[in-house]
């Protein structure tokens, strides 16, 4: 049992087994090795159906092309892609030309063209240009096999039971095959689109957040503001505009570290005391801007208040772990359905600033 484990374990890995290249798909090998393998069972199961209905033919027929695929697997470790397909496309094509020559028409064989003609459009990147060729000469072969081969009295002719027996044999490997591959091609399909989408959804979430704070940056609050104002909504709209006071003096003294854990936390505080109230966005450096859906009297109210906590809040150095406090000054003003946008927020600018001059730690309406 253990035995078996380990065998299985490493016949994955010699499945698994990295390409050579690493700017190559290794996806592509691992299919490929796993159409070899098929292979080599369709190749043994073709001897053993050999050996019980056409026993005078079952002299080792079959045991170049297994040493061919053997082959055919190392080169998946040795060479570029481009390389090992087309060494196997071309045993893939001998071998169909030999087995429909040998066996005839009705065993099937000029089928296993199809599988090697879906394999070509996931083994390469290609232009179109190559797929084309490829095609085409996939074509020209089976044209050939068709007009030349199909009536000619095989060199083997099989009776009833053996042609059919091989006919069987290559539907259900053809069938396997196919499976596999498209499998595999629309999974990694799927799964590339899956990634896509999610990292779509990671650069827009990116490109509208404050990656320090969590909060949303100036370009969503302006897209904000913006269709805020552009309607004709009577809702109320009041705004304002939040700077901590001295901040360069906190970087200076405790260093940037501390200054970031300042906006972390404020932002954090933000967030929970705006929940229901209104949007809020990290506007600059050490500055935020806050949208109400009320008039200014309550956004004053609200803003007031969280000065206040803001006062309130325990803050710790994380390299000193001393616990400290910080003020912020708030501008807050009204929209009045007539302003631009940039009117309104350099009035809520300025009176920020006059808070400023005023003596710090204060909500100026
Ligand atoms: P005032 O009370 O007049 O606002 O004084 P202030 O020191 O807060 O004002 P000033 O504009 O001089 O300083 C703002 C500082 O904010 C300067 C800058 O280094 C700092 N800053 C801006 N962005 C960040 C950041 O992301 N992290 C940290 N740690 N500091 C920042
Ligand atoms: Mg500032
Ligand atoms: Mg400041």
């Amino acid at each position: 049992m253990n035995f078996l484990k380990e065998l299985l374990k490493k016949g994955a890995a010699l499945i698994n087994g990295d390409v050579r290249y690493e700017d190559e798909s290794n996806q592509f090998c691992i299919m490929l090795r796993v159409c070899q393998i098929m292979l080599i069972v369709y190749f043994l199961l073709f001897e053993l159906l050999t050996f019980i209905f056409w026993p005078e033919g079952s002299k080792l027929l079959v045991l170049p092309w297994i040493l061919i695929i053997i082959g055919g697997f190392w080169t998946t470790y040795q060479f570029r892609t481009r390389v090992v397909f087309h060494l196997f496309s071309f045993f893939t094509i001998v071998w169909i030309w030999l087995f429909v020559r040998y066996f005839g028409w009705d065993v099937g064989s000029q089928h296993y063209l199809y599988p090697l003609l879906v394999v070509s459009f996931f083994a390469t990147y290609d232009n179109i240009r190559g797929k084309v060729i490829y095609t085409s000469v996939l074509l020209v072969f089976r044209l050939y096999l068709f007009v030349f081969l199909s009536k000619r009295t095989p060199v083997y002719p099989l009776d009833l039971r053996a042609q059919t027996s091989f006919q069987i044999l290559n539907m259900v490997t053809l069938f396997s095959i196919l499976f596999y591959v498209c499998w595999m091609f629309s999974s990694t399909n799927q799964e590339a689109e899956k990634k896509l989408a999610f990292y779509n959804q990671r650069l827009k979430h990116e490109a509208r957040t404050d990656a320090l704070t969590g909060l949303l940056n100036r370009r969503s609050m302006m897209e904000f503001l913006e269709k805020r104002t552009s309607g004709d909504s009577e809702e109320f709209l009041s705004v304002a505009i939040g700077d901590i006071d001295f901040f360069k003096r906190i970087n200076d003294t405790r260093g940037h570290n501390c200054g970031d854990e300042v906006l972390r936390r404020l932002g954090a505080l933000f967030k929970d005391y705006m929940e229901n109230k209104g949007m809020i966005c990290r506007w600059g450096g050490e500055e935020f801007f806050f949208a109400f859906s009320d008039n200014g009297d309550i956004a004053h109210t609200y803003v007031d208040e969280l000065r206040t906590r803001i006062e309130a809040m325990e803050i710790t150095d994380p390299s000193t772990g001393e616990v400290f406090h910080i003020t912020m000054t708030f501008g807050v003003e009204e929209y009045d359905f007539t302003s631009t946008i940039t009117e309104l927020i350099k009035r809520a600018d300025d009176k920020l600033y006059a808070g400023k001059d005023s003596g710090r730690n204060r909500t100026v309406y």
